[in-house]
């Protein structure tokens, strides 16, 4: 098998890190890398252990999003999912995940088992936190069975499910360039893409979605009027489609060609991908310590 090769790519959730810590960004890129095999230093070894670890939000906006991609993968093979099927499995999905952090089952099998930064760190959670964290499941997934969107997914024929939470990528400048959207379909000759939520709106919603246009440009060939893309707040009191009105894409386009020159710019070697810890420096914005999953060995 040929050997894998550490390249600069870029996703809106790398550019994030980039901003909010260089150091950060060393670790999970970087430092991180080969980690899954035994036969790297010990560093490396924490650094990937580390990296593939969860905080609580993340994991449960994760076993939301299983859920949802269960359902409509479903509907488009013709299968009909109760919610009841649904909040079940994503119950025991729940029950599962949390009792392999909390046994540690991660240290036999680090992708495989979910390592949460409550138990690793801690607090641990309260049983009040956690049954909260239930119910955000809980209701998102009732959320997404009454809306609209539910409904209409028994009308639209299998060739128009265009892609439902994979990952996904395309060329960008020489750039791999990497996206998930959570479910993509087309209708009147629109291409929709919906990108689930399971926090509040926030300002950097938009240009996320707005990169989604340009991946939709390039996956399907089609025209940005033609798309469209529609964050789905599925937490709230009522689930919230609140489609956005997209940056212009020459300035998405310039955003991300900036971002690729500043991830370019702390290499010691363009060519290979070199970097140096040196080049990274620490953080100041203390909270972002807080919740960081590399604090270990960040000293
Ligand atoms: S602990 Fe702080 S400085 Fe260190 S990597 Fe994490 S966020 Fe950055």
């Amino acid at each position: 098998m040929a050997e894998l090769k550490n390249e600069l790519t870029w996703s809106f959730s790398r550019d994030r890190l980039f901003k909010d810590c260089r150091r950060a960004y060393f670790y999970h890129y970087y430092a991180s890398w080969g980690g899954w095999n035994k036969s790297s230093d010990e560093f490396c070894q924490k650094a990937y252990l580390l990296k593939n670890m969860r905080n609580v939000d993340i994991w449960v906006g994760d076993i939301i999003h299983q859920i949802l991609k269960w359902v409509i993968e479903n509907k488009k093979a013709g299968n009909h999912c109760g919610l009841d099927e649904a909040l079940t499995k994503a119950k025991q999905m729940l029950m599962r995940t949390w009792e392999q952090s909390r046994s540690k089952l991660w240290q036999k099998n680090i992708k495989q088992n979910l390592n949460l930064f409550e138990h690793y760190y801690g607090p641990e959670l309260s049983r009040d936190d956690l049954a909260f964290k239930m119910t955000k499941v809980t209701k998102s997934i009732r959320n997404f069975y009454s809306s609209e969107l539910f409904s209409s997914l028994s009308n639209i024929s299998q060739e128009n499910f265009l892609a439902v939470d994979e990952l996904d990528f395309f060329d960008f400048s020489g750039v791999r360039m990497f996206a998930i959207p959570d479910f993509a379909l087309k209708s009147s000759g629109q291409y929709i893409l919906y990108d689930w939520k399971t926090g509040k709106p926030t300002d950097k919603d938009v240009l996320q979605l707005s990169c989604y246009i340009l991946y939709a440009e390039n996956k399907w060939a089609v025209s940005s009027d033609k798309i469209s893309v529609v964050p789905v707040y599925l937490a709230m009191d009522e689930v919230l489609f609140k489609p956005v009105v997209p940056v212009d894409q020459p300035k998405v386009r310039e955003y991300i060609e900036n971002s690729i020159f500043e991830m370019r710019s702390v290499l010691t070697d363009k060519e290979t991908n070199k970097i140096s810890i040196d080049n990274c420096p620490k953080t100041k914005n203390e909270w972002s310590c807080k919740k960081c999953r590399f604090r270990e060995i960040c000293l």
